[in-house]
């Protein structure tokens, strides 16, 4: 060991004791777990609550999500209930301070975790989602807490995964002095509801549209997906509220989501054809409008891990 590095150790040591904290990194305390959800006004009624762009981990609890409120005259209307029990009482709270209004429903965009996990502090509630949503919700809701709870720790302590009891297909929905256009589509679950409040002109587009952040794959069909925003851009909105990113007013987020997931599309084929093993594709270089999304080299890896044997199986098809 080098004398500069003793020395270095010592210093650290001596820092420590002085400050009283030793060597680790601190662990949030469980008094201090708070979310810090500030509702943003997005439209008239209408309260966007912005996550994080990072993954799930012990600082942010999961908070990476977009949640969002919509207060009609007969109550208040969640669209998703976020990755915990607490993240959701948090977010009655954050409302209480908003309206005196109950909360009367709660929507499901899709049956990933940190959109449904807050479900069981609206137990009062009707909670509704799309029939595919809430059978991902109960076949893989186990197997979600638990991994939240290894990413997160004690954020998600107590959190039980509870799937919204109201199945809903597509049609409009009067709550309030708010009329709700429900749009079924699919491809980044096989669930994936869309939402319009015909009066404001705010579009709740779930995980069909990631803004400057990496989109997600784990249940994914890329062909469907790109369909589903192809449907989306033939809807008119004044404000678009992604699952995951800044809400925007035009179509940028949507591009952005499609020529990603268009680029993901031919790397992915084009390197089956090429027969590349699976770590051969996970060098691939991202193109550089991707390349500095927040998360896009995690993602990419993790869609190289989701999607590259599919691939692979439609050109070994193409070759026999
Ligand atoms: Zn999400």
């Amino acid at each position: 060991m080098s004398a500069a590095l003793l020395r270095n150790l010592a210093g650290s040591a001596f820092l420590a004791l002085f400050l009283g904290v030793g060597f680790y990194v601190p662990q949030v305390r469980a008094g201090s777990l708070d979310y810090q959800l500030a509702p943003r006004l997005v439209a008239e009624d209408t309260w966007v609550l912005i996550g994080k762009r990072e993954d799930f981990s012990r600082s942010n609890g999961g908070n990476i999500v977009n949640t969002a409120f919509v207060v009609t005259t007969d109550g208040v209307v969640v669209i998703d209930s976020g990755p915990s029990r607490l993240y959701a009482e948090q977010m009655r709270s954050a409302i209480a301070r908003i309206t005196p209004k109950p909360v009367i429903r709660v929507f499901n965009t899709h049956h990933h975790p940190d959109h449904f996990l807050g479900n069981q502090v609206f137990a009062d509630v009707s909670t509704t989602a799309l029939a595919e949503t809430i059978a991902g919700q109960r076949r893989e809701g186990g197997a979600f807490a638990d991994n939240v709870y290894r990413l997160s720790g004690d954020w998600i302590k107590g959190t039980e995964p509870v799937a919204a009891r109201d199945p809903v297909g597509p049609g409009t929905l009067l709550i309030g002095d708010h009329r709700f256009e429900l749009i079924a589509l699919s491809g980044h679950t096989e669930g994936d509801l869309v939402i319009r409040d015909l009066g404001t002109g705010v579009l709740f587009a779930g995980d069909l549209v990631f803004h400057n952040r990496a989109p997600t794959t784990p249940h994914a069909s890329i062909s469907q997906w790109l369909a589903a925003l192809d449907r989306l851009d033939a809807i008119t909105y004044r404000t678009m509220v992604p699952g995951h990113g800044e809400p925007v007013s035009d179509g940028r987020a949507v591009e952005q989501t499609r020529r990603y997931l268009r680029w993901i599309e031919s790397a992915l084929l084009q390197a089956a054809e090429r027969g590349e093993e699976m770590s051969e594709v996970l060098g691939l270089e991202l193109p550089k409008e991707f390349a500095e999304i927040p998360l896009a080299r995690e993602e990419f890896a993790r869609s190289v891990a989701h999607l590259y044997r599919g691939y692979e199986a439609t050109t070994l098809r193409h070759r026999r």
